[in-house]
C-alpha cells in the first residue's frame, strides 16, 4: 500500500482504515449469504466517525443502518438522504414527529412507545414504516411475551404501521455453547408467531457466527465492522481497522528506588530507561492500564509503568537500544501488535468501551484506497 500520510505534528493519532471497514462488511455479506446486512452505527460509529464509517459502508453496498438515538438518526439522515434508518431506543415521547419527519424508523421497545407511535402514525396516507422489538431473555429493551400477546390481541393498534422489522437481541452470541442463544431463538420464533408475518433480525456480529438459523432476513453487526474480534478468543474472523499511535515526549534514567507517577505505584528495581509518551485517558488509554498495559516501540512490547495520567504514559524502554527511541517518535498503543481486544482484556474490559472511550482530542487519519487523510481532530 502506497500512503502518502499528511503527519501533522500532532501529539496521538488514530489511524482508521477504510478499506478494513469496507472488507468487513463484505465479510459479513459473505457469511449471511442471503441476507441483507445493516451496519449499526450507533455512538459514532463505536467511536470511528459516523461520517467516514457511514459513507464508506454505504459504498460497500450498505443500505440499511441502525443507531441508537434519535440524534444519531438526523445526523446519519444529513449524510446518507437515501438510506433505511433505525433508531434503537425508539422515540422519547413527544419526538414521534421528527422521527416521521426525517423518515428515521423507529424501534419499538414498550406498549408506551406502540401506542404513543400508533396515535402519531394514525391518519397518514399510508402505512408508517416502524420496526418491533420483543424481549426473548434480555430483559432490557423490548416488549415482553405478555405485552406481545397483548398486542397480538389488539390489531388496530398496528393497523397504522408498515412492520418492516420484527427483532430480538442476543445477550450471549459470542459464547457459542450457551443455552440461552437456543432458547432466545425458540422464543422469539413463537412470539413472532403471534403477530402478523414481517421480515425478523436476531443476530449482532457474534450472532452471526452461530450458524444460519440465527441470520433470518437481517443481521445487525457493529463490532466486527470497526476490527475489533466478535468471536474472542476464537482466532478473528475480521480485520482490524484501528490504530493508535502517541509521541515519545521525553527519554529519562531512573535509579533503583525511584518511583513513577501519580501514588508512586511504581517503583524502578534496576537502572531504567523510560519513555514518557503523550497519551493518557483523555485519550482514551484506559486508567486501568496503570502497571498492566503496554506499547509497542522498536519493534518490541514495553510496559507501561506507573500510573496512566490525563495527558501521559510512562513505558519502561530499558530493554531497547537508546539509539532506537527517541522524543518525537511514535509508539502504538492498540494496532497491528497489539491488538484492541488484548488491550481491553488488559484492563479488564471489553473492546467496545475501548473503541467508543478513544480520545476526541486525538487527530485521525482516515485511510480509504490506499490514500490518508486527515479527519476532524475535535
Ligand atoms: C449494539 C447492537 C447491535 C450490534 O452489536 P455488536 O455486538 O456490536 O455486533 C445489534 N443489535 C442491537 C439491538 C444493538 O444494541
Amino acid at each position: 500500500m502506497t500512503t502518502t500520510t499528511p503527519m501533522p505534528l500532532a501529539s496521538a493519532f488514530i489511524d482508521v482504515d477504510l478499506d478494513a471497514l469496507a472488507a468487513n462488511y463484505q465479510h459479513f455479506c459473505d457469511a449471511a449469504p442471503g441476507c441483507n446486512v445493516a451496519a449499526v452505527v450507533k455512538a459514532n460509529a463505536y467511536g470511528l466517525g459516523l461520517g467516514p464509517c457511514a459513507r464508506t459502508l454505504a459504498e460497500a453496498g450498505c443500505t440499511v443502518f441502525f443507531v441508537a438515538q434519535l440524534e444519531e438518526g438526523q445526523a446519519l439522515r444529513a449524510l446518507l438522504p437515501g438510506v433505511t434508518i433505525f433508531v434503537l431506543n425508539g422515540p422519547i415521547a413527544g419526538t414521534e414527529d421528527v422521527f416521521l419527519a426525517e423518515r428515521l424508523i423507529p424501534v419499538l421497545n414498550s406498549p408506551d412507545q406502540v401506542h404513543a407511535w400508533s396515535a402519531a402514525a394514525a391518519g397518514k396516507a399510508q402505512r408508517v414504516p416502524t420496526a418491533l422489538h420483543l424481549d426473548t431473555g434480555m430483559n432490557r429493551l423490548g416488549l415482553s411475551a405478555a405485552e406481545v400477546t397483548a398486542l397480538a390481541a389488539n390489531p388496530q393498534l398496528l393497523s397504522p404501521f408498515d412492520v418492516k422489522l420484527i427483532m430480538s437481541h442476543l445477550a450471549c452470541a459470542e459464547d457459542d455453547g450457551n443455552p440461552l442463544n437456543r432458547q432466545q431463538l425458540q422464543e422469539f420464533d413463537r412470539l413472532r408467531q403471534l403477530l402478523p408475518p414481517a421480515p425478523a433480525s436476531l443476530a449482532n456480529a457474534a450472532g452471526i457466527f452461530l450458524g444460519p438459523h440465527y441470520h433470518y432476513d437481517l443481521v445487525r453487526p457493529g463490532i466486527g465492522l470497526y476490527g475489533a474480534n466478535p468471536i474472542s478468543p476464537k482466532p478473528s474472523p475480521v480485520k482490524p481497522v484501528v490504530s493508535l499511535r502517541a509521541r515519545v515526549l521525553q527519554i529519562r534514567e531512573a535509579e533503583a528506588g525511584n518511583h513513577v507517577g501519580y501514588g508512586a505505584t511504581h517503583t524502578v528495581k534496576t537502572p531504567a530507561r523510560l519513555a514518557v509518551v503523550a497519551a493518557g485517558y483523555a485519550d482514551g488509554i484506559l486508567r486501568s492500564l496503570s502497571n498492566k498495559g503496554a506499547a509497542w516501540a522498536a519493534g518490541r512490547r514495553v510496559p507501561v509503568v506507573g500510573r496512566v495520567s490525563m495527558d501521559l504514559i510512562t513505558l519502561d524502554v530499558t530493554d531497547i537500544p537508546p539509539l532506537d527511541i527517541k522524543p518525537g517518535e511514535l509508539v502504538e498503543l492498540i494496532g497491528p501488535n497489539l491488538p484492541i481486544e488484548e488491550v481491553a482484556d488488559a484492563a479488564g474490559t471489553i473492546a467496545y468501551e475501548v473503541l467508543t472511550g478513544l480520545g476526541h482530542r486525538c487527530v485521525r487519519l482516515y485511510t480509504c484506497a490506499g490514500k490518508t487523510s486527515v479527519g476532524d481532530s475535535l
